[in-house]
């Protein structure tokens, strides 16, 4: 069943305003719908695809409209390789372009399920990483090859487990809210 992202979020009790940061793992259109809605949070993004998002013309793969609230929303232009949002370790954004200029991706240590690593779009099926094929609408190709390098490193040092958001097989067995990973 596809449920929208906020009545998932409303069946785990919160509303967007409810919501402290924002980050998306890229500008491409398939994942930005909801932006607007968390105006009010903290966005967190790479300078170089905030950049690419408010160029004239933006990029062809953005709906500009789809996050035209985030333009004046208070916003951490995030430098480091790692962003550790609450300073725990358990909630890290990792640079990892190449896909589009400020790709990134998102780690989380859940003291249950372990580590997970959300890959935005450094893949988008498992065969692209068993044949080691990059998207040719990449941006740059050969940073989306040292990203995986990065990330598949990151993956075998903390056993985390690599959920890829397009694939639909693995993505429509995992829990969806209010059901929730611990
Ligand atoms: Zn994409």
């Amino acid at each position: 069943m596809v449920k929208a992202l906020k009545p998932q979020l409303a069946a785990v009790g919160y509303a967007p305003s409810d919501i402290t940061y924002l980050a998306l793992s890229h500008y491409h259109y398939d994942h930005t719908a909801n932006a607007n809605e968390f105006a009010g949070a903290t966005w967190l993004v790479r300078r170089a695809e905030r950049d690419a998002m408010f160029a004239e013309p933006p990029p062809g793969t953005t709906l500009p409209s789809s996050y035209a609230a985030l333009r004046n929303t208070k916003t951490l232009i995030l430098e480091n390789d790692e962003h550790d949002v609450f300073g725990d370790g358990t909630v890290v954004i990792k640079r990892a372009p190449g896909h589009t200029p400020g790709h990134q991706v998102l780690y989380l240590k859940l003291a249950k399920t372990g580590g997970v690593v959300l890959s935005g779009d450094l893949y988008h099926y498992p065969q692209m990483r068993a044949l080691e094929r990059v998207a040719t609408f990449d941006f740059d190709q050969e940073q989306t090859r040292s990203s995986r390098a990065d990330i598949e490193a990151f993956l075998k040092k903390t056993g985390a487990t690599l959920w890829i958001q397009h694939d639909f097989t693995a993505n429509a067995k995992l829990k969806k809210a209010p059901d929730y990973y611990e």
